[in-house]
């Protein structure tokens, strides 16, 4: 038996490969409350006081990052969490997830709130991709761009000066890749953990899992025995990120901790990244930063208010 390089007690049940521990599911556990607990004060990401709404999906990420942000509040009595959902109307995988969400939140005694996509854009994901089949966007480009919006709508109404979202560090690599491939350097910028005041209509965005792998993440939901929704969406691309995802985890197999150092690298340039931001535009139509004239959630809904 290989006892936990942590507690030294107890049968380890995961080998660590970026740092070589081999740890049990005590010390896993609290090793990844203990890391987001970091991320949150190396990035001076809350204040003692903070509103934070917290984007919950339904799926492992954002419910493990709710039940630790939860674990982590009991020592702040002064902030408030509210979980908020985006329900985008994806009939037959949503719904469970929306469901997920409900009762984690019932548990942990968190508030939440639930907007969806028919009810601020008039439509549901279902229908846009009816609508736009074999148009040059996918279903996915319409679901990112409007759930970004969807997501800051629901933090604004409920009055919180915080967006936590789950994006692990899996995430955060391939979208750093992703902009490079696709020559989009300014977006790298909002890639900052610690998110940016823009500008009064955009609520600071903030991503206190950054330094959480998926693979970890996934064991921790595990280990906790939190229910998550697992199917995948049937709208799922077979696109970009998927070749990015699958050439970082050969390279991570083969060189441990690369993801991090992407992570690492992306926050030395930042400062030069946000000067360049300093380029980007506020949109006229909703305030919120955009490379271009009018943002491309605006762009989005004016083209679908053109097909009704
Ligand atoms: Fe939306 Fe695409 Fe994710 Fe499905 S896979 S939830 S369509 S972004
Ligand atoms: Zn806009």
């Amino acid at each position: 038996m290989v006892l936990c390089s942590v507690c030294g007690v107890r049968e380890a049940v995961y080998f660590r490969p970026y740092s070589g521990e081999r740890l049990c599911g005590e010390c896993f556990c609290e090793s990844i409350v203990e890391r987001v607990r970091r991320t949150i004060s190396r990035y001076e990401m809350f204040e003692y006081d903070s509103r934070i709404a917290v984007g919950v999906s339904g799926g492992k990420d954002s419910l493990s990052l709710l039940q630790i942000l939860a674990e982590i509040e009991e020592d702040f009595p002064k902030a408030e969490l509210i979980a908020v959902t985006v329900d985008e109307g994806i009939r037959g995988y949503r719904d469970e997830a929306v469901r997920l969400a409900e009762e984690a939140c019932r548990e942990l005694g968190v508030e939440h709130r639930l907007l969806s996509f028919k009810e601020l854009f008039g439509y549901t994901l279902d229908e846009i991709a009816e609508r736009t089949k074999g148009g040059p966007l996918t279903p996915c480009s319409f679901c990112g761009v409007l759930r970004r919006r969807a997501l800051n709508q629901a933090a604004r109404e409920v009055g919180a000066d915080r967006l936590a979202t789950a994006h692990n560090l899996d995430d955060m690599a391939q979208t750093v890749l992703l902009n490079i491939l696709r020559g989009d350097h300014r977006r790298l910028a909002l890639l900052d953990p610690a998110g940016m005041s823009i500008s009064e209509r955009f609520v600071r965005r903030v991503k206190p899992y950054c330094e959480v792998p998926e693979r970890e993440s996934t064991l921790y939901a595990y280990l906790k025995d939190i229910r998550f929704q697992s199917r995948p969406c049937p709208y799922a691309e077979t696109a970009m990120r998927n070749d990015i995802r699958n050439f970082l985890n050969r390279i991570e197999v083969k060189r441990p901790g690369t993801k991090f150092t992407i992570l690492r690298s992306i926050q030395r340039i930042l400062p030069l990244l946000k000067r360049e931001t300093g380029l980007l535009g506020l949109c006229p139509l909703c305030g919120e930063p955009t490379t271009g004239e009018i943002c491309r959630t605006c762009q989005m809904l004016q083209e679908l208010e053109r097909m009704r």
